[in-house]
């Protein structure tokens, strides 16, 4: 028995020797379809792309390729140059966003960037009304549903339900014009400014993310949450996506910036990694 399985260990060995090197992504699992399997991501990130939505006043994301197709050696060869301003797109803001020595975007620890994550779902009510500010209620009623309290640690999701609309910037932000003048018509849910201070008062959370372009609602003029937040080293992830995916428990987060020295922020690749 010993030989015959050495037999055609050797024969599989040769026959794999003999086909081209295999794409690895191939070779992976696919988890979602597999329906054993113990653990599923979920990418929370928009792509990067001339669509993707920025603050009114930042400059949009660029791409120019450099180089795209058969060299003169015989090789194919793609290469780009990209430009983008640090807050647009699915992006992190660093504490110093808001809050002065404090800490830029590759000082912030990795312990906040990297945890068990909890949902917190206001689309219901976000998706009725484009000034909606999510209320210390939202967060003692997922307590009272979940019968338990914001665990110290957690990576805070807030779910408003708009990243369906992205990137249509009428729908997402409430105007598509850009500039100065285009600040005071901006729309969409936040996270009001009593709701960011009973968090940072009362629970331990490491870090926050939503689904609309920023962490205040499109009426703010004072940015009250973000301060709050920021200035407690609680960073902040916004435009990210695919939060109806996520239940409200039971899962993990990682989310990691570029490492922009000295940065306010930073485009950001965040998923959740969910358990069975
Ligand atoms: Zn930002």
């Amino acid at each position: 028995m010993k030989s015959f399985n050495l037999t055609v260990w050797i024969f599989l060995f040769i026959l794999n020797g003999c086909k081209d090197a295999p794409n690895l992504s191939d070779e992976l699992p696919q988890p979602s379809q597999s329906g054993n399997s113990q653990e599923r991501i979920v990418d929370l990130t928009h792509e990067f792309s001339e669509e993707s939505v920025y603050w009114v006043t930042a400059k949009e994301f660029e791409l120019d390729i450099v180089a795209q197709g058969e060299t003169e050696k015989g090789y194919y060869y793609s290469a780009n140059n990209f430009a983008t301003a640090e807050h647009g797109g699915t992006h992190i803001d660093a504490p110093i966003h808001f809050a002065e020595n404090a800490q830029s975007v590759d000082e912030i620890p990795l312990e906040r960037l990297v945890g068990e994550g909890i949902k917190i779902d206001v689309s219901s009510k976000a998706l009725r009304n484009p000034d909606y500010l999510i209320t210390i209620e939202d967060f003692t009623n997922w307590e009272k549903e979940q019968n338990q309290r914001i665990p110290n640690g957690s990576i805070v999701l807030l779910e408003t339900g708009y990243s369906r609309y992205y990137p249509d910037k009428i729908k997402y932000l409430g105007t598509d014009r850009r500039g100065e003048q285009a600040i005071e018509l901006l729309h969409f849910p936040g996270l009001s400014p009593d709701a960011a201070t009973w968090l940072v008062e009362n629970r331990k959370i490491s870090a926050i993310g939503i689904d609309t372009p920023s962490m205040d609602y499109g009426q703010s003029q004072y940015f009250k949450s973000h301060v709050t937040l920021l200035s407690k080293n609680i960073p902040a992830f916004e435009n990210i996506m695919n939060l109806d995916k996520l239940p409200a428990i039971d899962f993990k987060v990682v989310a990691l910036p570029m490492k922009i020295k000295g940065g306010s922020g930073a485009p950001l690749r965040i998923i959740a990694i969910l358990g069975d």
